[in-house]
């Protein structure tokens, strides 16, 4: 799929601009805080309806706005489609067009614009807390799978009712009487997320493990660990028995959660590592290690979208190739021979034989 053109108005910095794209490479330039990675992000937004970055909508409305709109024109799917998004501060939904009709969810709209964005903080993805992981899986996850998505909007929902719950039901005992119904949709929305995960990361695994045998000389046994609820014993189990499990899980956590006043347990505090020749990247491994692993990573994701939707995602690479020495540039450069990509840089001329060049200053553009 290609992103032909944009429109965004009142999106972060930009008040009202109009950009025409290459179907290959578009090089996106500008000074530090000029709005380079707030137009990557209004692409993957307008593909997916998310944000890598924004915990609410509201951030992505231009300071002082009520309102943000993103229109694009998409090549995808053998036609030509458009996509449309109106963000409003506050609690009114968001709404989303495609090709002129209203939809009710994202995930209506999935496989039009599909995006992988890969920044530095990615390289480092393997060694810090959990939390980045679960986002990188979850973003890659929501895009291929819509019903994955819907299932973890679901969770987020319970486990936040739950929480609440846990905090007040010492000034309010009777919402103790309402708990079992809560863990037991957590339980079972919580064995779809295990099964879909497993599945996932098998693929992206053995994906992500090719790309890192081409890259290291197939040196390194390259092996993707999928680490969830401890009584879980075969996430590719079905799910009701992945379910019976999470709930004798939680029943053996209950008095603690009830003194924590915190859900403890649960696919929410899922994880997953990365082994070469055995050795866990988190703890030994070495930069150069960490970093070939994580563009791995993001080549492979790239890869199950391609595969899945039978036409290349658009790739976004915020600052990222700057970050790499020479060998590892030409690596990740060499895997996007096709495909429409789109690049980050604040040093005009650095990469522009790649193609076309736009210059955004402020918000706007000036090449
Ligand atoms: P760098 O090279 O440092 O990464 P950048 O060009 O990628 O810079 P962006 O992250 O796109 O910069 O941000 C550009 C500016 O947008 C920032 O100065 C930020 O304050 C501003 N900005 C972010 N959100 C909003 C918003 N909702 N309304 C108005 N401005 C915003
Ligand atoms: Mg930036």
């Amino acid at each position: 799929m290609k992103l032909e053109s944009l429109q965004l108005q009142d999106f972060r910095n930009y008040g009202e601009i109009s950009l025409t794209f290459e179907p290959g490479v578009n090089l996106i330039v500008g000074d530090n805080a000029q709005g380079k990675t707030n137009l990557l992000e209004a692409i993957g937004y307008l593909g997916s309806g998310k944000s890598f970055r924004a915990q609410k909508t509201g951030e992505l409305i231009r300071f002082g706005a009520d309102f943000a709109q993103l229109t694009g024109q998409v090549e995808a799917q053998n036609r030509q489609q458009s996509l449309r998004w109106v963000l409003f501060n506050g609690s009114r939904p968001r709404q989303i067009w495609r090709n002129g009709v209203k939809k009710k969810t994202a995930g209506e709209i999935a496989g039009v614009l599909p995006s992988v964005l890969f920044c530095p903080e990615d390289l480092m993805v393997l060694k810090t807390g959990a939390a980045p992981r679960r986002r990188f899986a979850d973003l890659a996850l929501c895009q291929l799978r819509p019903n994955y998505d819907a299932a973890l909007t679901e969770y987020n929902r319970i486990l936040e009712q739950k929480n609440r719950i846990l905090k007040d039901h010492h000034e309010n005992p009777a919402l103790l009487a309402i708990l079992p119904e809560y863990d037991a949709r957590l339980c079972q929305v919580g064995a779809l997320l295990i099964s879909y995960r497993a599945r996932f990361f098998q693929s992206l695994g053995a994906a992500a493990g090719a790309y890192h045998g081409q890259f290291s000389g197939g040196a390194e046994d390259f092996s993707l660990e999928y680490k969830t609820v401890s009584s879980v014993t075969d996430p590719f189990a079905p799910v009701d028995t992945l379910r019976s499990q999470l709930q004798d899980h939680l029943q053996s956590h209950h008095r603690a959660e009830l003194e924590s006043g915190q859900c403890l347990t649960g696919p929410h505090k899922d994880d997953f590592d990365i082994s070469l020749s055995g050795i866990s990247l988190k703890s030994f491994g070495s930069q150069g290690q960490t970093r070939t692993a994580a563009i791995s990573l993001k080549l492979a994701q790239r890869a199950l979208m391609a595969k899945e939707f039978g036409e290349e995602p658009v790739l976004l690479l915020d600052d990222v190739l700057s970050e790499l020495d020479p060998g590892r540039q030409d690596f990740v450069l060499n895997q996007i021979e096709s495909g429409q990509v789109f690049i980050t840089c604040c040093e005009p001329g650095r990469f522009t034989k790649l193609g076309k060049t736009i210059e955004i200053k402020k918000g706007n553009v000036i090449a």
